[in-house]
């Protein structure tokens, strides 16, 4: 079955779907707001069921070329002490793969560079999706109009498409937490390929990457909303007298560089991810904190999948009713797992149960490590003729 389809927002999710419907056929338009497409975030880990769900686009290649695996790592005390080490030749072992690091900017580049540029309409926004017209859909932009047999809502977590579909759903809370976070300007010596700090209602976390810079998050328990004048300042202040090398990273970054976000999620789960000819995919479909490090990586499964499924079923409603059936549960239980994690890690403030906490993980054997992140980054791709 080949068709047509408009995929609606141009980030991870969005070129990754596009990605996905060319392989099998289908012609793919994709419409993005933003005047340029590029991704201006920090860094992101993938894990291996990112890097399976790259392989099945066909872009894992490039991706792993370009990325640097985190093989030494872990978790610190603010003093600096371990909690954990995580081993990563024990997860390539397992997986095929260590868990990857790469500055956003270089994934959107290898993700937009395997589609045709005459895919990728930019400066275009989608206002809402007409989703009852027969066997066709049609996308009403803020200049025009688009229509397809397909549309995927890829518009990310506030998605204005996902407001119109589900007019009953609560739509996104706040998750508690803050994140500053920047790429350093230069490279910085580091003895480990990522690290994760946590200290009470707080996290700060690297990932290296292939060029010696690396990516630096600072994860605050916070009311939403709080924005400081010069964020490097307020995150120096706060994390300054952490272990080493927290203070060489912030030394190595440029104030202008500090991104700030609140941390949204849909708690409430979506009861379905289609709607007719619309599938929801990516953070629209499951927006989930970030303490898994798993969205995106949940983004270019759901990708993986719907290719597949429009490649081998008959017809489109079934396709996306096999869509909503593998991936709503999965990135569901993902999402549930990232909150948990959240709670029990850099959103713990009580003394008591970070002791209980940081005494628990110091005892564990480091296979129990390897074994919490299998649970999630163990996923089968399907097959994409
Ligand atoms: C601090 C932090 C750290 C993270 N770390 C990791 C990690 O290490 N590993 C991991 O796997 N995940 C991580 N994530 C999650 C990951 O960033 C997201 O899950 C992922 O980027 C979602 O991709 P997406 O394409 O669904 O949405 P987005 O990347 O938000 O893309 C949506 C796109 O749609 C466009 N758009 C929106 N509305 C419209 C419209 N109406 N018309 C046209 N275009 C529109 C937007 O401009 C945007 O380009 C992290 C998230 C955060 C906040």
């Amino acid at each position: 079955m080949g068709g047509s389809a408009v995929v609606v927002g141009g980030g991870i999710g969005g070129l990754a779907a596009a990605i996905g419907l060319r392989r099998i056929g289908w012609e793919v338009t994709v419409v993005e707001r933003a005047p340029v497409l590029a991704d201006a975030g920090a860094g992101i880990s993938l894990h291996a069921n990112g890097i399976r769900a790259l392989d099945t686009l066909g872009v894992g290649e490039a991706v792993r070329a370009a990325a640097r695996p985190q093989y030494a790592g872990g978790t610190r005390a603010p003093g600096g002490g371990w909690l954990a080490r995580m081993d990563g030749t024990a997860l390539e072992r397992e997986l095929g793969t260590p868990i990857v690091g790469i500055p956003r900017a270089v994934l959107h580049h290898l993700l937009r560079t395997a589609l045709p540029s005459e895919c990728l309409v930019v400066g275009a926004e989608a206002t809402s999706v007409d989703r009852f017209a027969p066997g066709r859909v049609r996308i009403p932009l803020v200049d025009g109009a688009l229509e397809a047999d397909l549309v995927v809502a890829a518009d990310g977590v506030g998605s204005r498409l996902r407001a119109q579909l589900f007019p009953e759903h609560p739509g996104l809370v706040y998750s508690g937490s803050t994140v500053l976070r920047a790429i350093t300007e230069r490279p910085v010596e580091l003895a480990t390929d990522f690290e994760l700090t946590w200290g009470k209602g707080a996290e700060f976390g690297h990932i290296a990457f292939a060029d010696g810079r690396a990516e630096w998050h600072a994860v605050l328990n916070s009311p939403p909303g709080v924005r400081h004048a010069d964020a490097l300042a307020a995150t120096r202040r706060r994390f300054g007298d952490w272990h080493h090398p927290i203070p060489a990273l912030l030394d190595a970054t440029s104030p202008d560089a500090v991104l700030h976000h609140d941390i949204h999620e849909l708690a409430t789960p979506l009861p379905v991810f289609t709607a007719g000819r619309i599938a929801l995919l990516g953070d629209a479909a499951h927006a989930m904190t970030p303490h898994l490090g798993q969205g995106a990586c949940q983004a270019l499964e759901d990708a993986a999948v719907l290719a597949a499924a429009l490649a081998t079923e008959p017809s489109v409603e079934s396709a996306l009713a096999r869509y909503d059936a593998e991936r709503r549960p999965r990135s569901q239980s993902v999402a549930r797992a990232a909150r948990q994690a959240g709670r029990m890690g850099q959103q713990l403030t009580h003394p008591l149960a970070v002791a209980a906490r940081n005494t628990l993980l110091r005892l564990a054997p480091s296979r129990v490590t390897v074994r919490t992140i299998l649970r999630h980054a163990d996923w089968a791709p399907p097959a994409l003729s």
